[in-house]
């Protein structure tokens, strides 16, 4: 520290103490947070970026620990992945993203995210299966987003895994595009239905960093030309929005079409109203 009062040490180890309790707290409270009920799925809309009609949801989990309050996925997530928590978690996340998906009156797509650690697991295409047949939601209205990390390690039983998924009907969109150690590879040996465009370049194209349109222009060229559609994350307002339908995104996503709802809210967007 650079007000050498109590030295180095007395400034950091705190801290770093602190860390540690913390993620040892969580992770114990973080193995019963499903059979106690203390997790949920928030569900925000997905619009076709010219015609701004909903298409469908992305899947959302949230935690709410009685004691220690919300805790964001962007935190708990990570953990549950090192803690080899995730798969369980994640088959509760399927199950429960289906059977919602399943009782609602239009044909939406329900997104939901997939840790690459749970598609290294040979049985997970059993999940997926049972988690359509027990909710009887079609497969072409589920789609599972993954990251560039699932082809990292174990690559090759991912594929495989994929595969499988792919061959029963279910999308699969290719998420934080950009973001991740990119090999363009896998593009052409999986089939991805789409790909996420991250927030960052959304942000920095609507504010005229060129590198960033520059990446946007290429990536939605080569989804283009594989069949691929693009879906620009992080779309929080009307400016962001123009500059990502002109560079030719087809999805949008974001606070500026609607935050992640709570199940209720998300079901009256789906609900036909007869006699209207
Ligand atoms: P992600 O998959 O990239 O999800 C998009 C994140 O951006 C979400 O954060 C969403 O709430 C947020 N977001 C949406 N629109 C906007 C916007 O206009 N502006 C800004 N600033 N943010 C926006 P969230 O819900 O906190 O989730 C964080 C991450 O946690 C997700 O990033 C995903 O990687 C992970 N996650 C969430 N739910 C699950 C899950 O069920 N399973 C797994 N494995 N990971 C999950
Ligand atoms: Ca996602
Ligand atoms: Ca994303
Ligand atoms: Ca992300």
């Amino acid at each position: 520290s650079k007000d050498a009062g109590g030295g180095v040490f007395h400034a950091y180890e705190p801290q770093l103490h602190m860390a540690a309790e913390e993620r040892r707290v969580l992770e114990i409270a973080l193995r019963s947070a499903v059979e106690n009920n203390e997790m949920h799925l928030t569900y925000q809309p997905v619009v076709d970026a010219e015609s701004c009609t909903l298409t469908g949801f992305e899947a959302l989990l949230r935690w709410t620990h009685p004691e220690y309050g919300n805790i964001s996925p962007a935190k708990f997530v990570p953990l549950a992945e090192e803690a080899r928590l995730i798969a369980p978690i994640g088959e509760w996340v399927l199950r429960t993203a289906c059977e919602e998906a399943a009782r609602w009156d239009l044909p939406a797509r329900i997104a939901v995210n997939v840790s690459a650690e749970q598609l290294h697991n040979p049985a997970f295409a059993g999940f997926v299966a049972q988690a359509l047949a027990h909710s009887g939601l079609p497969p072409q209205r589920l789609e599972l987003e993954v990251t560039e990390s699932v082809f990292m390690h174990e690559g090759t039983m991912a594929i495989q895994v994929l595969e499988k998924i792919l061959d029963m009907g279910v999308r699969l969109s290719l998420d934080d595009f950009g973001t991740g150690y990119s090999s363009l590879g896998y593009l052409s040996r999986t089939r991805f239905s789409s790909i996420k465009i991250d927030r960052s370049f959304v942000q920095g194209a609507s504010k005229g960093v060129k590198e960033a349109i520059a990446i946007i222009r290429a990536v939605v060229a080569l989804a283009e030309s594989l069949g691929m559609a693009t879906t620009a994350e992080g779309v929080e307002t009307e400016e962001e929005h123009q500059m990502v339908q002109r560079l030719g995104c087809t999805k949008v996503q974001g606070y500026y079409f609607g935050r992640p709802l709570p199940v209720e809210e998300a079901r009256r967007l789906v609900t036909r109203h007869d006699g209207e």
